[in-house]
């Protein structure tokens, strides 16, 4: 920042206004707004209000103009010694001087301000994540093992599965010995028709020793039946075709 581009601000902490036109100036290098300097330096003793000095001399608070005309810049120091003009010069520049200076301090304490609450957001958005990471690590562990106990109760339905069709099997096949068992005993009933005494066309050859009360209206129809229709009826009533076939080929 270049001296001449340097603007001075109000030093009241709660108005730092960019100064123009009439300023007010203090002997402990303070500088005021024309509104701040008025409501401030209007009481009796006067106090700087940025750095609380007394400033009971008459000269201790001026107002000033911070662009004078032309004329007030060719006439202020005219008449003063070489040195008095020098002397003048040399405070109005430590004035100057010290007033870019408070800035700069000012810039660097915010800075290091600002530094300070960007290194803490950091410090806090590491933690968050840290955080954050754990619940996730968290999470993912109850998804394994989630995963796990659904793998382990797939293995034990896939066991049941296998035990159940094992039972169907065991099942199957006894029910297809029980209806090899039943046909065995149908087809030796069935093995002297003409010894039936109600069988459809053979009823005129009845034995007369043949008791027809041992069978039931059932049973009549039943064995009323052709080879044939036997044949589809122990279809229905039994599960393995094969079985049947065989057993009546047996037969
Ligand atoms: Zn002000
Ligand atoms: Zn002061």
């Amino acid at each position: 920042m270049s001296a001449s581009k340097f603007t001075l601000l109000c030093n009241s902490h709660k108005c730092r206004t960019k100064l123009s036109g009439f300023a007010w100036v203090t002997a402990c290098s303070h500088v005021f707004c024309d509104q701040h300097g008025s409501e401030e330096f209007s009481r009796t003793p006067a106090i700087c209000p940025a750095c609380s000095s007394m400033l009971s001399g008459k000269l201790d608070v001026l107002r000033t103009e911070l662009t004078p005309s032309e004329q007030y810049k060719a006439m202020v120091l005219i008449g003063l010694p070489p040195e008095t003009v020098l002397e003048i010069s040399h405070k109005a520049l430590e004035f100057w001087t010290y007033q870019v200076n408070q800035e700069r301090l000012l810039m660097e304490y915010n800075l290091s301000r600002t530094g300070g609450q960007v290194l803490q957001m950091e410090k806090f958005m590491v933690q968050q994540n840290q955080s954050k990471e754990l619940e996730l690590n968290a999470l993912r562990g109850e998804i394994a093992s989630l995963k796990k106990v659904l793998e382990e109760y797939k293995r034990k339905y896939s066991e049941v599965l296998e035990r159940l069709n094992e039972r169907n099997r065991q099942y199957q096949k006894l029910q297809g010995l029980l209806d090899s068992l039943r046909m065995h005993t149908l087809g030796t009933g069935e093995k002297d028709p003409i010894s039936h005494p109600f069988s459809t066309g053979l009823i005129k050859q009845r034995s007369p020793h043949s008791s027809p009360s041992f069978l039931a209206p059932e049973g009549d129809r039943f064995f009323s039946l052709g080879p044939e229709n036997a044949k589809t009826f122990f279809q229905f009533s039994t599960p393995t075709r094969d079985r049947t076939q065989s057993f009546i080929k047996k037969n």
